[in-house]
């Protein structure tokens, strides 16, 4: 049987040769030549004062609060429907998170949420492009200057988005991105922080280090300088080998997400009549990145029936994302109850770019047949 996964990476010579000329190098470690020509690049593409190469999303948003100053007891509020990423980084420095409810139509954060949500020890909203789809910045950006709020974008899924002719990574002043081997660009594990701020990059650089600058660096100055400590760092750094893989998947954005696009306008097509899914809004004014394709199964609908069908005949398939506030960690008696549905009715079908136009076709059939097997009839 021919098994379609529900998500593969894209890797393959060019990504192979870039890891060669590191190892011929001699620098595999972090903040070496490839991490900064990777950071110039990144600046460059997204028109913004600082990139900061990580080893994860999760650490960029740690570095990314603690350069905003967030302290102990601070409210933060966080998209709710999404990897819980945002949340944890809040709890990591210390402060509560407040979790918002998302829109029913595109799974993002809902701007009357947050401004529902501020109270007198709010100072910021961490924002999610939830699975690729950048959520509504021109609202958020408006209440966040009305309480002078922090607003922080969590473009992990969104590389290659848009938002109103604007690229997922730039909609708020502070991003994180990620290139987990589930993104769209990927180097097995690694994340990166842009911010429109020079100082705040300078910032996270240095606690991404240990709390000293490049150590690759110092190795280039003539007589003995030796370099002090200025802060409690972390190891946070990219290597300059993953750095080297993201250069050549920075390159191949457009080709990637050209296939994740048309992938994912195939399933339109193919599905655009079954009464028992809902399929993925995308509003006018703006784009999607495909991290994952999810569609909402019918109330009627036995999703875990449906997924153990597809998994049965090789489609893998997935719940989609969280909903942060049911994960028991948080302890929270807060309720999102858009977010809580989506998390019981979506299913993520297989998306990434190498997939078929026939294992797409596959997949459509696949998927009817099984809502068609398990939905109850209405009213029962
Ligand atoms: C995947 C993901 C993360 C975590 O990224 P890592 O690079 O694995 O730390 C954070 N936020 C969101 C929205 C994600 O989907």
């Amino acid at each position: 049987m021919d098994m379609i996964p529900q998500v593969h990476a894209s890797l393959g010579e060019q990504e192979l040769a870039a890891v060669a000329e590191v190892f011929a190098s001699g620098w595999p470690a972090g903040q070496g030549p490839r991490g900064k020509a990777l950071e110039a690049e990144l600046a460059q593409r997204y028109g913004v004062g600082g990139a900061v190469a990580v080893s994860n999303c999760g650490a960029a948003l740690h570095l990314a609060l603690l350069a905003l100053g967030v302290r102990p007891g601070d409210e933060v509020i966080v998209a709710d429907y999404t990897f819980p990423a945002p949340a944890h980084a809040v709890r990591y420095v210390d402060a509560v998170p407040v979790f918002a409810d998302v829109r029913a139509d595109t799974g993002t954060v809902d701007p009357q949420a947050v401004a529902d949500l501020i109270g007198p020890r709010t100072v910021g909203v961490i924002a999610v492009d939830t699975v690729g789809l950048p959520a509504d910045y021109a609202e958020l950006k408006s209440i966040a200057d009305r309480h002078g709020l922090f607003v922080v974008e969590d473009a992990a899924c969104a590389v290659g988005a848009t938002y109103q002719g604007r690229e997922a990574g730039a909609l708020a002043p502070v991003a994180c991105l990620s290139f987990h081997g589930r993104k769209g660009a990927t180097s097995g594990e690694g994340g990166a922080l842009l911010t429109e701020d020079p100082a705040l990059a300078a910032d996270a650089r240095i606690r991404s280090s240990f709390g000293i600058g490049s150590i690759f660096d110092q190795a280039q100055v003539v007589g003995l300088p030796i370099p002090v400590f200025t802060e409690i760092g972390f190891n946070y750094k990219l290597s300059d080998i993953a750095a080297a893989i993201l250069q050549v998947q920075i390159g191949r954005i457009d080709e990637l997400l050209g296939r994740r696009r048309a992938v994912a306008a195939r399933y339109a097509e193919l599905l655009a009549d079954e009464e028992l899914i809902t399929l993925p809004h995308v509003p006018q004014d703006r784009t999607h990145a495909w991290q994952s394709y999810m569609v909402t199964l019918d109330p009627g609908v036995d999703r875990a029936a449906v997924a153990a069908d597809l998994r049965a005949q090789g489609v893998g398939c997935g719940h989609g994302t969280w909903a942060s506030h049911l994960q028991p960690v948080y302890e929270t008696k807060q309720t999102c109850p858009v977010s809580a549905d989506l998390f019981e009715r979506n299913l993520a079908i297989p998306m990434h770019a190498e997939l078929s136009m026939n294992q797409v076709e596959r997949v459509a059939e696949v998927l009817r047949s099984a809502l068609k097997t398990h939905a109850r009839p209405h009213g029962a």
